[in-house]
């Protein structure tokens, strides 16, 4: 049995450069009845740049369950639904998803038009790993959960990904710097297809150096990508993340309860770290 339901088209357009949008993108906005724009003045750039005049309506993070309400009936009437956000993909980091979930509850079809998306773009040029790695979307806002954040993943050992904006990408990396060893390898890559574009792979100690120094490398738009940590073996020794987590332990509580807890969080031998407590005491001591 057929069915008379309109279908929503989730449309990727641009992240900088307006070349970056297929024809079939081009050829869905042209073609549904209506657009959903996160942005409606925004759209109207790439519209008029492709000569298209088609209807646009408001879709962003403070309307999205309403407007999710009303573009789902428009669906059941017959309408089809360009879906579109500012940047890239719809729904990574940008409005969309309770829409996408109510228009597939509903038993319509949600059709993805694939396109250009930061993070995916400055994956396939960073050199790091990609057969398993995670998107963490953007970093929380205050130091204290970010830092929180960093040691959560310190011992990850697949590459990470997130956003980042201009305002918050020194002190992203400076408290980076405090939990994640000097030499893990960080990918920054900024203003992905535009004029600016930079993609810098290097240490997470000169990633810092470079951002703290030139003002243009904290202007602009920004993927971060982490190099996974490296996996050591039992008795080869601890790895700069076991013993990174031992030294924010021992900043924290006595050497006795820090080897336990690192013990416990790392999984290194507690012979391994006890020695390695003993050493940083006496470091810390000199
Ligand atoms: N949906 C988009 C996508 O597919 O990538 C992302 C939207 S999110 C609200 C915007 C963030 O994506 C920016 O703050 C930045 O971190 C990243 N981003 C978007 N365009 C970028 C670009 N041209 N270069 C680097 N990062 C970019």
């Amino acid at each position: 049995m057929t069915n008379h339901y309109g279908k929503l088209y989730v449309v990727a357009t641009p992240i900088g450069n307006l070349a970056d949008v297929s024809f079939r993108a081009i050829e869905t906005l042209k073609q549904v009845d209506l657009i959903a724009a996160e942005d409606t003045r925004h759209v109207k750039f790439l519209l008029n740049h492709y000569g298209i005049s088609n209807k646009v309506v408001s879709f962003h993070q403070h309307n999205e369950e309403k407007a999710a309400d009303s573009l789902l009936e428009k669906l059941r009437d017959g309408l089809s639904v360009a879906l579109v956000s500012d940047a890239g993909t719809p729904l990574l980091s940008d409005p969309g998803m309770p829409l996408v979930r109510r228009v597939k509850d509903a038993g319509l079809d949600v059709v993805p038009i694939p396109g250009a998306c930061a993070l995916i773009a400055a994956l396939s040029a960073a050199g790091l790993p990609v057969t398993q790695f995670s998107f963490e979307g953007f970093l929380p806002r205050t130091s204290s959960a970010r830092k929180a954040f960093f040691t959560e993943r310190l011992t990850t050992p697949t590459t990470w990904v997130f956003y980042e904006s201009c305002h918050r990408i020194l002190t992203a990396l400076q408290d980076m710097s405090t939990i994640l060893p000097p030499d893990r390898q960080i990918v920054i890559a900024r203003e992905l297809t535009k004029l600016h574009e930079t993609i810098v792979k290097t240490s997470l100690a000169h990633a810092l150096e470079l951002v703290e120094q030139d003002a243009n490398m904290r202007k602009g738009e920004f993927v971060v990508i982490v190099e996974g940590a490296k996996v050591i073996k039992q008795d080869e020794g601890l790895s700069p993340e076991q013993q990174n987590i031992l030294a924010i332990l021992m900043r924290e509580c006595s050497t006795k309860t820090a080897v336990e807890m690192a013990v416990q969080i790392t999984g290194a031998r507690k012979k391994l770290l006890y020695q390695a407590a003993l050493a940083l005491e006496k470091v810390n001591r000199t």
